[in-house]
């Protein structure tokens, strides 16, 4: 079965390939961002608390997506295979996420990092932020995102460096060429 982690810092294309790789591998689609603002919108409390870090540019704490994770895993058919898009963004995430695919039968079968330079990345999401309707999508929020990204999210990179489960993606070019890159690493996985 096929797991799949797309990697990659704000603005580096995970939602815009992660649909694209769903459709044409046949996988569930799992946006830990998309679960936030779903809870959000429908005024949960796991909403209420995801709203107060989101706004602020901060991740929302471990706990409270791992809850939201597992509750949307457990209405999966049992032998879907996943993309997790924006998960998992800690160390700590990445350890949950192994006893998760355990509990499941299965385990993460490869993370995909779509490298992007800061620079393309901050004209990306001001661009975003001007089409899309998203409260963290503001100069300062922005910055500070990159910032947990850089602090707390890379270190994700080495715990699948190690596992040997890790393979970098050039996330510059059309979304074709993208999707074309990550597709030839997909299909010798399958
Ligand atoms: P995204 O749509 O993936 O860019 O996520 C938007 C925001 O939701 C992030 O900036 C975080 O505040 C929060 N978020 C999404 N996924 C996670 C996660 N795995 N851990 C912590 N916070 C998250």
């Amino acid at each position: 079965m096929l797991n799949v982690v797309i990697f990659g810092a704000p603005g580096s294309g995970k939602g815009t390939q992660s649909k694209l790789i769903a459709e044409k591998f046949n996988l569930a689609h799992v946006s830990t961002g998309e679960l936030c603002r779903r809870a959000i919108h429908n005024n949960t409390h796991e909403g209420v608390i995801a709203k107060s870090f989101i706004d602020k540019g901060e991740l929302v704490p471990d706990e409270t997506i791992i809850d939201m994770l597992d509750a949307f895993l457990e209405k999966l058919p049992i032998d879907q295979g996943i993309i997790f898009d924006g998960f998992p963004r800690t160390v700590a995430q990445a350890e949950a996420l192994i006893e998760i695919m355990q509990e499941h039968g299965t385990k993460v079968s490869v993370l995909l990092n779509l490298e992007v330079e800061r620079e393309e990345l901050l004209s990306r999401l001001l661009k975003r932020a001007e089409t899309e309707d998203r409260s963290d999508d503001n100069m300062e929020t922005i910055k500070k995102r990159l910032e947990v990204y850089e602090e707390q999210t890379l270190p994700v990179i080495e715990f699948y460096r190690k596992k040997r489960l890790y393979k970098p993606i050039k996330g510059v070019g059309n979304i074709d060429e993208i999707f074309g890159r990550i597709s030839d690493v997909l299909n010798e996985l399958k």
